[in-house]
């Protein structure tokens, strides 16, 4: 597995970053350009590889027109071809999605997978209709990008022991000398990413040969729960991450407080262009609206989620040999409907940072990441199976008369589905829940003095060890060990 290091430039000269942001310009347009062509059905449907297309630009005289080095636009027509083969890719999963539903005939699925993997879907009404659906024409937003192949910079370090980065330029055999805040020489292919004055360094390398400083990892079997106020909660009941979701909510209200202010002087700003004042909203647009400030904010607050939540992953491995997850890479349908809600948005894209970390950390750590399918996990009581009543962060079980910490018990469902029989990672919502209650009606129907005892406490008399006293929204209980009522599925 790949990781992804950033080195970040320091005090780097103004000029020789604005000689940067230039060369970044002109392959934008290089990038625009390749989306053009062949970001699209057609340009698809022509089957061009890399390599074929850089042929072409340079027989044509296309490349005259960028005015950057060679290896500079084609390491960027490389980059963007394969942009756009994830983009490409991206699609696909939701035709193959499509194939499925209109037919079961394995044949004619087969038929169209493959014609679908081979990139021959225009002779295919259905297929071509499908892919025009879900393969929306892209376009490219990235004019801050240099990506430079290993061979062509080289790393030095100074007599003050910092260490400099040395790129090509606009022009031949001038390079660009960038000093890095790292003493870690980058390696592999770069990508410059050029952020509010300072240059990020991104380089990938194997996880396997990072400097293995690395605790081993536990020996227990943990599910885990990823929540909103904390990171991951443990089925032994204990949180990891307890920062965040202060960390959330502070920087939610931060920016609805920032974007409001921002709103209003927007709109003074085009009151005055309306009266004609153009000096004055200019004056506003340059120093009041800019985007320096706030995107390194932006970045700060993201590393700061990263941290806590890669250290709530690390708390987990440090116990676990094996970690059992619900698979937070899914792609999530509502993802537009989440809108302006900024916590809702933030929280979202936390997910994607734990998947990441349950990933990387497994794998550098050496324990096994099992995911499992969560659905309902976080709405069944795991003593007795029973659909609960989800308040906040409670789950009440009528029947069980106990209410449960909502993740903890969650946790402990998620560990459980690890080695459940009947549900397997990709069985529908729908049939989960059919599953979850034929258990339970089995459970009570199997039951012989439920009737013969009305006004009695039903089933619960036949399991005198299921106590109902509890200490209602106590998180102490689960680390009691308790004798199980057995859930149904015996
Ligand atoms: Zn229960």
């Amino acid at each position: 597995m790949k990781v992804t290091r950033i080195a970040y430039s320091v005090r780097l000269n103004p000029g020789k970053y604005a000689a940067m942001v230039e060369q970044a310009r002109r392959l934008g347009r290089v990038r625009s350009e390749v989306w053009q062509r062949y970001g699209s059905i057609n340009g698809v449907g022509s089957g061009l590889r890399d390599r074929q297309a850089r042929d072409r630009w340079l027989a044509d005289g296309t490349h005259v027109q960028f005015a950057v080095l060679a290896n500079a636009w084609k390491e960027t027509v490389r980059d963007a071809m394969a942009d756009i083969a994830a983009n490409l890719a991206a699609a696909k999963v939701d035709v193959r999605r499509a194939i499925r539903r209109r037919t079961n005939d394995p044949a004619e699925r087969k038929r169209m997978f493959t014609a679908l993997k081979a990139d021959q879907w225009a002779a295919d009404p259905f297929l071509s209709r499908q892919m025009r659906k879900h393969w929306r024409r892209g376009r490219n937003h990235t004019h801050d990008q240099i990506v430079v192949r290993a061979d062509k910079y080289k790393t030095a370090v100074d007599w003050r022991g910092r260490l400099w980065l040395a790129i090509p330029g606009l022009e031949p055999r001038k390079v660009v000398r960038i000093p890095l805040s790292t003493t870690v020489a980058p390696t592999g292919t770069l990508r410059l990413i050029l952020r509010g004055g300072r240059v990020e360094v991104h380089y990938q390398i194997d996880a396997a040969q990072m400097r293995s400083s690395q605790r081993p990892c536990g020996e227990a079997t943990i599910g885990v729960d990823k929540g909103y106020t904390e990171a991951l909660t443990d089925s032994d009941g204990q949180p990891h991450g307890g920062g965040l979701g202060v960390l959330l909510s502070s920087e939610s209200d931060r920016l609805k407080e920032r974007n409001r202010r921002r709103a209003k002087l927007r709109s003074i700003a085009n009151t005055a262009t309306l009266r004609g004042d153009d000096a004055k909203a200019h004056r506003i647009k340059a120093n009041n609206l800019g985007t320096i400030k706030r995107d390194r904010q932006a970045a700060r607050h993201r590393a700061r989620v990263r941290t806590e939540i890669f250290a709530a992953v690390h708390e987990v491995v440090d116990k676990a040999g094996t970690v059992i997850a619900e698979d937070l890479t899914k792609r999530f349908a509502a993802r537009r409907t989440l809108g302006k809600n900024m916590s809702r948005r933030l929280a979202a894209w936390t997910k994607g940072v734990t998947a990441e970390a349950l990933k990387s950390v497994s794998e550098r750590r050496g324990s096994a990441l099992v995911h499992v399918n969560a659905a309902y996990t976080s709405q069944v009581c795991h003593r007795c199976g029973r659909f609960g009543r989800r308040s906040g962060d409670r789950l009440h079980c009528t029947s069980c008369g106990v209410v449960w910490q909502a993740d903890v018990n969650a946790a402990i469902n998620i560990l459980h589905r690890a080695g459940d029989p009947d549900i397997a990672l990709h069985t529908p919502h729908r049939k989960v829940k059919q599953i979850l209650q034929d258990r339970t009606d089995r459970h009570r129907t199997r039951l012989p003095v439920q009737d013969s005892s009305p006004g009695s406490t039903g089933w619960r008399a036949n399991y005198p060890n299921c106590s109902a006293e509890q200490h209602v929204g106590s998180r102490s209980q689960l680390h009691q060990s308790r004798p199980s009522c057995g859930t149904a599925s015996a």
